[in-house]
């Protein structure tokens, strides 16, 4: 059996490095940027892809190993899509989740139920080296709508406001495993681990 392949995560969240292992297998073996002395560089672009595909080139061009990278937010549609690529500094840089969460809640004030649709987003990239011409790109989506108020402790970011739309629940009330059925990471880390095989 060949050694794995040796893969740059663009982020130094251990969670998030856990959950991608798993489900990428035995054939690779991810490394988080920060512990390869990759600075995180700044968010500029204006869609989840363009942010993954920004981090994704420059870990690869740091460490010059393969590299992926993600991001993710949360869409509201009555915001004509905010916070979107905002999502992590909605109610400004540096802010705890909660700060987020109530001035989400502000904005929709007197929204109706059935206005207050919403989804998280996840953009995977992949690329082979910094230049790579055609890098893998991977998106999941999970649908559901923002609730009046907070409920929950389990999970972060929008989770205590975030109700999956199929079994009524506020994703802060899920059990990690169950969130993760349901999760749009983990619809795009499944996309992208099929690309991922069919590569040489
Ligand atoms: P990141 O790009 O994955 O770091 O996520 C950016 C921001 O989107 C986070 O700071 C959260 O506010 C929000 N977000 C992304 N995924 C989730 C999730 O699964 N639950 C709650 N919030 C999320």
């Amino acid at each position: 059996m060949s050694a794995p392949r040796k893969l740059v995560l663009a982020s130094g969240n251990p969670g998030k490095i856990r959950e991608f292992q798993q489900l990428l297998g035995s054939g690779w073996r991810l490394i988080a940027q920060s512990a390869l002395g990759v600075l995180p560089i700044a968010e500029t672009g204006t869609s989840f892809c363009a942010n993954a595909l920004l981090k994704a080139r420059h870990a690869s061009a740091v460490t010059r190993l393969p590299a992926l990278a993600d991001d993710s937010g949360i869409e509201v549609d009555a915001l004509n899509g905010a916070p979107g690529v905002y999502s992590a500094r909605y109610a400004g840089a540096d802010v705890l989740d909660a700060a987020n969460n109530e001035k989400l809640l502000a904005e929709l004030a007197g929204v109706p139920a059935a206005q207050r649709t919403a989804r998280y987003r996840c953009c995977l990239v992949f690329v082979r080296d910094a230049e790579d011409e055609s890098p893998l790109f991977a998106e999941g989506v999970w649908e559901g709508r923002i609730a009046e108020s907070c409920r929950g402790t389990e999970g972060f970011g929008y989770d205590p406001v975030f109700i999956d739309i199929e079994s009524g629940k506020h994703a802060a009330s899920m059990e990690p495993a169950e969130k993760n059925r349901r999760s749009h990471r983990q619809a795009a880390l499944r996309r992208l681990q099929e690309m991922l095989s069919k590569l040489d």
